[in-house]
């Protein structure tokens, strides 16, 4: 399973700045959180996704399907959405979410929604995506922010952003099975005491959960944990995080990194 990362950065991150590849590459600026799945599934779509994907050099029309987190406006943003849709010419956009973020999207032109509800698998593209609830609070409380366990025959990921402490039945679910990779929020760095450890992880809470997860036998050894949703004021410079976080295991994406799982 080939990841591009096309955005690591959490919402505190400056969106009008001019975009400069070699400084993405450095972690010296990151976009809002945004993953590519191989070459044709996306996950979220923030308000300059599209247009880091072509600082990417990301065949952005192959896109068919997007996977949505969550409707916040650093993950989904109408206009982004439509502008993948017009990119594509006589072929509809695929968008998977929960119902309520997908309610954001009526009226976009060229897009198919499809509704998922946590627990039950679907069929995307060869792989098999089981949404699952994370514990993320949003305006709509009607919303449900979804993880994803993603499985294409013979590896495994746990997409896991935005949200704080994995909710005890989202935990069971992924105690069934082997992970190969977690793309994990690391919205708050090493600080104790911030607020927003009731919706995103702290580096404390993802060694505690790690450590949990490969003591229960689902996050082996040779797994490989990405930390992304980094926000700009929580953590220091990206070469120094690299380092640091390395000693607990964790592998620090920036944009523009690919990784094979
Ligand atoms: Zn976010
Ligand atoms: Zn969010």
């Amino acid at each position: 399973m080939d990841l591009t990362f096309i955005g690591t950065g959490a919402a505190d991150w400056p969106r009008d700045v001019l975009f400069d590849r070699e400084a993405l590459s450095q972690g010296r600026h990151r976009g809002f959180t945004t993953t590519l799945l191989g070459q044709n599934v996306l996950i979220d779509c923030g308000p300059r996704a599209v247009e880091e994907m072509h600082v990417f050099g990301i065949d952005v029309p192959a896109i068919d399907h997007v996977l949505i987190t969550h409707s916040h406006g650093d993950h989904l943003c109408p206009d982004a959405i439509a502008e993948l849709a017009a990119s594509r010419t006589g072929r509809a956009l695929s968008i998977h979410g929960d119902v309520e973020a997908l309610n954001t999207l009526k009226g976009i032109a060229g897009v198919d929604l499809h509704a998922l509800c946590p627990g039950v698998a679907v069929g995307v593209v060869g792989l098999t995506v089981l949404p699952l609830r994370a514990n993320h609070p949003l305006p709509n409380p009607a919303e449900v922010p979804l993880h994803y366990l993603i499985d294409d025959g013979t590896k495994r990921l746990l997409y896991a952003t935005d949200g704080a402490w994995l909710p005890p039945q989202t935990f069971y679910q992924i105690r069934e099975c082997v992970l190969d990779a977690i793309v994990w929020d690391a919205t708050i760095g090493e600080s104790r005491g911030d607020w927003r450890v009731f919706e995103h992880n702290s580096l404390p809470m993802l060694r505690l959960m790690a450590e949990t997860l490969r003591r229960n036998g689902c996050l082996p050894p040779e797994a490989t944990v990405f930390l992304t949703h980094l926000a700009r004021t929580l953590h220091d410079d990206h070469s120094s995080i690299v380092a640091t976080y390395a000693r607990d295991g964790f592998t620090v994406a920036h944009d523009g990194m690919q990784a094979t799982v």
